[in-house]
């Protein structure tokens, strides 16, 4: 049965940003059912979920209360729509987010996934401008910053930077402005780390002063872009962005669609520097990674631009069939109890140490230009030599070996291109934590060994 599974997946399926020809011959693991924190395939092998199930799972698999908040919610009604209607989980849980999100955010706007939580904030952004107060503007920039990753929606894209993603779609986008990403590893010629941040820091200023009455609004992951290989950004980076935006009248957008929902150690990153965003994307954990249901937050102030008579047009013209879906909202609430229930951040933060200690034999591997972490984000830098910061040839997919080697102990990682990632749930428990590191250090050595 496994084979004939594995035909019709080779023969029907469409993987998401995936090489076909290669996943083919790759034999993944069909799974069909999951326990805490390890995902069960067709075959009964156990994978501990190393990616919490691509960045959103939060307190396991199969958790009663999340399971028990869904079933009841199917006895009452599975969806109906806010178009007209409304549902009490999705009041709920809007009254909820309000309470839990920086200061200011007071209107909650669903959606279904992190790229159209992004897209919405974008469309907002657009319309506040050209509808606010008795002096309408047409604002037609966003900026963004440089290795952003923001969902693959033609907006989201337009505002993200991930070259080998997007090149593609180039003719389809709109122009976007970009800060240079502040890291360290990467940085162009001529400039010590310390250098470079500052300019970093400075670009920021310039930029935004020169095209203030331009500009829609500036977006940014805060304090870490996870795509583009877990970039964790200088400490008062994110503030810096705020106070120069909010000086020259710039709406804010925060997308906390990886961040979110404790992975940085706090629920939202932003509060780390006591930033409030004009916008706030959330999705992955949301539900606690059980559905679908993503929001982008809002303040009043971005809100009451589209309130007035209705023959002005002021409508939010956008929403989805599935847009605040009780079953998913049911889910984020029950998820959300679980998180003061279970002290799930006071876990972040010992596994965050747990983490740093574990790997940081990594820090004279031959192979490892650089370990990047923020609470329980971690990225792995593999290179081919870590003076010259040479990469490995990339048709070797030294970080997709790493998956492979790590996959044959019974654990599921994912790279970002040569960067070794690990994302585990928030409430994964430390001995978990532990097995992970081991088979993640093997499976390391095992996939820059150079025969
Ligand atoms: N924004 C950020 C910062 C992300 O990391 C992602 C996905 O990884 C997205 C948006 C897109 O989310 P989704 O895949 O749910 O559309």
């Amino acid at each position: 049965k496994p084979e004939q599974l594995r035909a019709w997946d080779n023969a029907h399926v469409w993987h998401p940003f995936t090489a076909m020809q290669a996943y083919e011959q790759e034999q993944a693991p069909i799974i069909t059912s999951a326990e805490g924190f390890e995902l069960i395939d067709f075959e009964g092998n156990r994978y501990l979920d190393g990616i919490s199930s691509l960045w959103c799972n939060v307190h396991g698999h199969r958790v009663p209360e999340i399971d028990a908040a869904i079933k009841a919610q199917v006895d009452r009604v599975s969806h109906s729509t806010l178009l007209g209607l409304s549902s009490e989980p999705s009041i709920e849980l809007a009254r909820r987010l309000v309470e839990r999100a920086p200061a200011g955010l007071t209107r909650v706007f669903y959606s279904d996934s992190g790229a159209t939580a992004v897209e919405a904030a974008l469309k907002m952004a657009f319309q506040y401008h050209r509808q606010k107060g008795n002096k309408p503007e047409q604002r037609d920039l966003f900026c963004t910053v440089g290795n952003a990753y923001h969902g693959d929606t033609i907006g989201s894209v337009s505002v993200g930077s991930m070259e080998l993603f997007h090149r593609v779609y180039g003719p389809l986008l709109f122009r976007t402005l970009s800060c240079p990403s502040p890291q360290t590893l990467r940085r162009p010629v001529g400039f010590t780390a310390e250098g470079y941040r500052e300019f970093c820091f400075a670009e920021v200023e310039r930029i935004v002063a020169e095209n203030a009455s331009r500009l829609a609004a500036f977006i940014i992951e805060p304090l870490v872009q996870g795509a583009a290989g877990i970039l964790v950004h200088p400490p008062g980076y994110l503030r810096h962005v705020r106070e120069v935006t909010r000086r020259h009248g710039v709406p804010l957008i925060a997308d906390e669609v990886a961040v979110g929902f404790g992975r940085t150690g706090t629920l939202f990153a932003c509060e780390q520097e006591d930033v409030s965003p004009d916008l706030m994307c959330l999705a992955k954990g949301l539900t606690g990674g059980y559905l679908p249901v993503a929001a982008t937050l809002a303040t009043d102030e971005i809100y009451s631009a589209f309130l007035g008579d209705p023959s002005e047009g002021r409508t939010f013209f956008h929403g989805h069939t599935f847009t605040g879906n009780p079953l998913g909202c049911a889910a984020g609430l029950a998820s959300l109890e679980l998180f003061e229930r279970n002290k799930v951040l006071q876990n972040v933060a010992s596994n965050s140490l747990k983490l740093r200690e574990r790997l940081s034999v990594l820090d004279s591997h031959p192979h490892v230009a650089q370990i990047r972490q923020k609470g329980i984000m971690v990225g792995v830098e593999l290179v081919r030599d870590r003076e010259t910061l040479t990469s490995f040839p990339s048709e070797r997919r030294t970080g997709h070996q790493v998956t492979l080697a790590a996959r044959r102990r019974g654990v599921i990682v994912r790279p970002l291109g040569d960067v070794a990632v690990l994302m585990p749930a928030p409430a994964m428990p430390g001995e978990l934590i532990d097995r992970l590191c081991d088979v993640f250090l093997e499976s390391i050595d095992e996939a820059t060994l150079e025969s």
